[in-house]
């Protein structure tokens, strides 16, 4: 199985190559890991895992996820310092949309942990002839249009 944070990317690792190990207790070594896991996290459902990698401070009191195949495509934009810049693609009812988000981490007890972000949703216009966001590798008017 191709890693949910790899999808759509060329040379995609498989998700025991990439995020799995993370998962299962690897500590990530950069916030760009720890947010690609944590996206892969969310696609998986894997709630426990999200929870603990959220920052105390910020942390949602509770936390109930479900997997959720809506997630396309991660495009980590810039990752320095702190911060990660990313785009994670998705599909809503009304087509495909993005959202754009600048993450904040924190390193504390050897651990990375996500604090918050400035986020910013938006839904993508795909040209007729741009390769379809669904995954199938197919221009776009011949798909998902
Ligand atoms: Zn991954
Ligand atoms: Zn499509």
């Amino acid at each position: 199985m191709i890693c949910p944070c790899q999808q759509q990317q060329p040379n995609p690792k498989a998700y025991a190559q990439c995020c799995e190990e993370i998962h299962l207790g690897k500590v990530p070594k950069s916030p760009e890991q720890l947010m690609r896991s944590r996206f892969s996290g969310f696609v998986l459902g894997l709630g426990d895992y999200i929870a603990r990698t959220w920052h105390a401070s910020t942390r949602p009191s509770e936390l109930v996820l479900t997997a959720d195949d809506q997630w396309l495509k991660l495009d980590i934009i810039k990752a320095q310092g702190t911060q990660v810049h990313f785009r994670a693609y998705f599909k809503d009812s009304d087509g495909f949309a993005v959202l754009d988000e600048i993450s904040n981490f924190v390193f504390e007890d050897e651990h990375w942990f996500y604090v918050d972000g400035k986020t910013d949703t938006h839904s993508v216009m795909l040209g007729r002839n741009d390769v379809c966001l669904c995954g199938s590798d197919k221009k776009f008017k011949k798909c998902c249009a």
